[in-house]
């Protein structure tokens, strides 16, 4: 008796010191950490690669701030 069992819907526990939810603007699903690089002392830039159409998403994080706070930053590549 062969059961297939799905995956079990449990939450994901977030222990990381900063919870970064970016969903892709096309696929609008959530997107992977790709990256992150210090642009100063105040923040840093975090990456996000979308693992559907491979779309790269970059917001800028208080690094300063008790709580991390994402901030959407307009990327001019
Ligand atoms: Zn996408």
């Amino acid at each position: 008796m062969t059961n297939v069992r799905s995956f079990p819907k449990t939450e994901t526990p977030s222990k990381e010191p900063i919870k970064a939810l970016v969903l892709c603007p096309v696929c609008n699903i959530e997107m992977c950490l790709f990256g992150i690089e210090s642009e100063s002392d105040k923040r840093d830039l975090f990456t996000f690669e979308c693992v559907a159409c491979s779309g790269l998403e970059v917001r800028g994080v208080q690094v300063k701030a008790a709580a991390s706070v994402i901030i959407p930053i307009p990327i001019n590549e």
